[in-house]
């Protein structure tokens, strides 16, 4: 039996006026509406009205958790240190890991995602490949000293998480629990009406589709992505991958040619002096990989993504370079470096410097540049990687069209662990041939408190919150206008909506005027406002859609079947 929620016994206090802290929409308009309240930093306090929101999508959230075959659990917040140790994360984590004593001077944490203890749990409980493949989740508070807890509830201290895990004895177990994650949270995200994304979260270099993450576009959001306007592909943009251009036919190039460019240390002077664009020279950047220097060329109006550098180039370590390693190294001169010249230092270059293009480039020479330096002619590039950031009008990898880059909110995560936290703790399981077999995992989250802002984010227009229905706090927001015959009318259609199922708001609050009571109800964004107003003494009703803004007349009998036939 739905219930019908009379405002006037409701905690709420609506504001007029944003808080002065607030940055971001959803941050404005859930304290606004009277959903959270700010307790300190990245610390919310859920009111009646943000609750049932959360509920609602915690709902949808283990409804496709349990369709998958989600066994739920709750395991502490309040954890052991010793399991992170073991797992190197007490220390990884840095500052963002909450770390406290008991009062017996036992270290402990605060849980920020739960991969070991989960494998503790199942090493305690499975011992034979008959008890697995399991896949567990949980839905609950998570701790995180963020530095820059903003945004409202997208980024808190303490938030909301679905997280789950999968245990298999194969290889093929695992890419099955993770297609059902995948498909899961296809279904979860639509159900909450959350435009998204799912793209790859590192690049092809560490193994593709082995990692995912579900982006909402948002312009709160704080990742950017880039997402094709012409076919469904959409990627991190450290994950965009520009592969070789066609060779080019340097036949007509005449050979090297130095020149004087004085004072040209940087592309913008060089190309100022010479009156050439960005594009047309070569930037060779000088890094250390793993301790031994390395130059990186890309056209002259690129940056060098040095975290995609990282990822092609990983394990090993890359650094920039500081003036010291110029010490005794003749041959590298800062400001003037053409790989030409360049002996004995590995030359990686973006696709875009492709063989028998022509470059202009530093002459290894103070003060000098050279022209005509072709690539393959007049030096060798030892390896094609993309390493440039991606800009807006890139081609698309994989129809051509130019790119947008846009800025997203990171709902959910999937990804395929494999055995990392299984060799950790010696997960085992008695195999089929009667010998152990090492057990491969999954883990899986969906920021549930940030879907509520991701969603305010998405569907609030200039009046306010305006929520899909299944998660709205009510289905109707039933407004009396004033008048004792008005309330009596709208409480009348409350209890006849909530008896037929429906869950009702209702706004019945004595000495507040229909003004406020109009404008709190569209900030409030529960999807449907049943006004009764004017016409109360001849029981007709106004309905109106909250998104639309579309109003029709209605009788109390018309107005139920109406609202009731929406499903
Ligand atoms: P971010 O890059 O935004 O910090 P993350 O990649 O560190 O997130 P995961 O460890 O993948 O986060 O956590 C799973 C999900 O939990 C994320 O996809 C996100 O939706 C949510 N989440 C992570 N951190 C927070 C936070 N501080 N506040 C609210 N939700 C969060
Ligand atoms: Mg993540």
């Amino acid at each position: 039996m739905a219930q019908v929620q009379r405002m006037s016994r409701l905690m709420i206090k609506t504001l007029r006026d944003d808080p002065a802290d607030a940055e971001t929409l959803n941050h404005k308009l859930l304290v606004r509406a009277g959903y959270v309240r700010r307790t300190a930093a990245g610390i919310w306090s859920w009111l009646p009205l943000g609750k049932k929101v959360l509920e609602n999508i915690t709902r949808v959230v283990r409804e496709e958790m349990d369709a998958i075959g989600g066994q739920e659990v709750l395991l502490p917040a309040l954890l052991p240190k010793e399991a992170y140790e073991a797992s190197g994360r007490y220390d990884e984590y840095g500052d963002l890991l909450f770390r406290l004593k008991d009062r017996k001077g036992g270290d402990y944490l605060l849980g920020p995602t739960h991969e070991e203890i989960f494998t503790q749990v199942v090493k305690d409980m499975c011992s034979s490949y008959k008890d697995l493949p399991v896949i567990l989740y949980q839905i609950q508070t998570k701790y995180r000293d963020e530095a820059r807890p903003r945004a409202g509830v997208l980024r808190g201290r303490e938030f909301q998480m679905k997280d789950s895990y999968s245990f298999d004895t194969t290889d093929e177990g695992l890419a099955e629990a993770y297609q059902l994650h995948r498909a899961a949270y296809i279904r979860i995200f639509e159900r909450l009406g959350l435009d998204h994304r799912i793209v790859s979260a590192v690049s092809g270099a560490m193994g593709g589709s082995a990692s995912e993450e579900f982006l909402a576009p948002a312009p709160a959001g704080e990742d950017t992505f880039v997402d094709c306007p012409n076919c469904d592909y959409a990627a991190n943009t450290e994950a965009v991958t520009f592969t070789v251009t066609a060779v080019a036919d340097a036949s007509a190039t005449g050979p090297v040619e130095e020149l004087d460019t004085p004072d040209t240390p940087t592309i913008e002077s060089l190309a100022a002096h010479l009156g050439v664009p960005a594009s047309a020279t070569l930037k060779n950047l000088l890094v250390k990989v793993d301790g031994e220097i390395v130059a990186v060329g890309v056209p002259g109006d690129r940056e060098v993504d040095l975290g995609k550098l990282g990822e092609h180039l990983a394990p090993a370590v890359v650094e920039l370079v500081t003036a010291e390693d110029f010490v005794g190294r003749p041959d590298l001169v800062r400001g003037y470096v053409g790989p030409q010249g360049l002996e004995k230092v590995r030359y990686i270059a973006d696709p875009r410097v492709a063989a028998g293009t022509s470059w202009i480039t530093g002459a290894n020479k103070e003060g000098k540049h050279a022209k005509n330096v072709v690539v393959g002619r007049d030096f060798e590039v030892d390896e094609h990687l993309d390493v440039v950031v991606v800009e807006a009008g890139d081609p698309c990898p994989k129809c051509g069209t130019g790119l947008q880059v846009d800025r997203a909110i990171e709902i959910g995560h999937i990804f395929q662990l494999g055995r990392k936290y299984a060799d950790i703790f010696s997960l085992d399981v008695l195999g089929q041939q009667g010998k152990p077999v090492r057990v491969t995992m999954g883990s899986y989250g969906i920021g549930v408190s940030r879907a509520v802002a991701a969603l305010a984010e998405q569907t609030a227009d200039d009046k306010g919150l305006c929520w899909p229905r299944e998660i709205a706090p009510a289905d109707v927001h039933v407004v009396a206008a004033g008048k004792a015959l008005q309330t009596e009318l709208a409480l009348d259609v409350s209890e006849k909506l909530g008896a037929a199922g429906l869950r009702v708001l209702v706004d019945d609050r004595a000495g507040v005027s229909p003004g406020v009571k109009f404008t709190d109800s569209e900030l409030i964004g529960v999807p449907k406002i049943l006004v009764a107003g004017r016409r109360s003494a001849e029981g007709v009703l106004e309905l109106k859609d909250r998104r639309t803004g579309e109003r029709e007349e209605l009788t109390v009998d018309e107005a139920i079947a109406r609202l009731t036939d929406q499903g």
